[in-house]
C-alpha cells in the first residue's frame, strides 16, 4: 500500500506573513496518516521548518543547484536546503523547464545530487497542450521518466508529479481517462526500469488546477496517490479539503 501524498507548491508567493496560513495548516494536522509537503519559496523555508514544528506537514525546496557549493550567485544547493529544514524538492517544474531552460539531463543531474544530500526528489513531468493535440503525451512523458529519473531512486526518495502544461494555473483539467492513461503508463514505465517492488512503491502524483471541489475524483483513478498544487495550497481553507480528500 503506497502512503498517499499532498504536497503544495508555493511558487514565487509567500511573504512571512503567510506563515499563518501554514501555522493554521499544522495546527489542523499534529499527525496525518499521509504525506503532507509544502513547498515555500527558499526564503521562507528556514521559518516555514519552524512554523510546522513536529506537526506532520514536512518542508520541501523548489529547485536546486546540482553542485553542493562553490561559486554560483543566486543559487541554493540540496545539501542548504536541507540545513534549512527541507526533506524533499520539486524538481523540472514545467516552470523550471521554461524559464530556465532545464531539460531532462539537468533535471536528473540535480535529481542525482538531491537524493545524495537525503532529499525525497519530487520529479515533474507534463506534455504541452500542442504535444497532446499531436497525440504524443505518452512518447513525451516516457521520454521525460526516462531522462529525468536518476538510477539512484528508490521508492522512497522518489516521487513523480504529473503535470500536464496546460492544465497548470489554468483552471483546465484532463478527463479522469486522459490522467489515468498516463499514471498506468508511468507506473508500468517504472516497474520496468526499477523492479515491480521499487516501480509499485512510488508514489504518482497529480497536478494542474486541483482545487477541493476537483480533488476527490482525482484521488479515486488508479495509480493517483495524491496530488501536486500550486495555487489551492496557498490558503489553508483550500489546502485542509484536499487534503482531508486523499
Ligand atoms: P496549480 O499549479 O495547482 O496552480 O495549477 C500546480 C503546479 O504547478 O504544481
Amino acid at each position: 500500500m503506497r502512503r498517499k501524498m499532498a504536497a503544495g507548491n508555493w511558487k514565487m508567493n509567500g511573504l512571512k506573513s503567510s506563515l499563518a496560513e501554514l501555522e493554521k495548516l499544522a495546527r489542523a494536522h499534529p499527525t496525518a496518516s499521509c504525506d503532507l509537503l509544502i513547498c515555500p519559496p527558499a526564503t521562507l523555508l528556514c521559518a516555514a521548518a519552524t512554523t510546522c514544528g513536529n506537526s506532520a506537514i514536512r518542508i520541501g525546496g523548489q529547485t536546486c543547484h546540482e553542485a553542493t557549493s562553490g561559486a554560483h550567485t543566486g543559487d541554493i544547493s540540496a545539501q542548504m536546503l536541507r540545513d534549512a529544514g527541507a526533506t524533499a524538492v520539486i524538481l523540472g517544474h514545467s516552470e523550471r523547464r521554461q524559464d530556465h531552460d532545464e531539460r531532462s539531463e539537468d533535471v536528473r543531474l540535480l535529481a542525482q545530487s538531491a537524493q545524495s544530500a537525503g532529499l525525497q526528489t519530487v520529479i515533474c513531468v507534463g506534455e504541452s497542450l500542442f504535444q497532446r493535440d499531436a497525440t504524443n503525451t505518452l512518447d513525451i512523458i516516457g521520454a521525460q521518466l526516462s531522462l529525468s529519473i536518476p538510477d539512484s531512486s528508490t521508492g522512497e526518495n522518489l516521487v513523480v508529479a504529473y503535470e500536464p502544461v496546460w492544465a497548470i494555473g489554468s483552471g483546465l483539467t484532463p478527463t479522469t481517462d486522459q490522467i489515468g492513461e498516463v499514471h498506468d503508463f508511468m507506473r508500468a514505465r517504472l516497474e520496468q526500469r526499477f523492479g515491480y517492488g521499487v516501480g509499485k512503491s512510488v508514489r504518482l502524483l497529480y497536478g494542474g488546477s486541483v482545487k477541493p471541489a476537483n480533488a476527490a475524483e482525482i484521488f479515486a483513478i488508479s495509480n493517483v496517490d495524491g496530488a501536486l498544487v500550486g495555487g489551492a495550497s496557498l490558503k489553508a481553507d483550500d489546502f485542509a479539503p484536499i487534503i482531508a480528500a486523499l
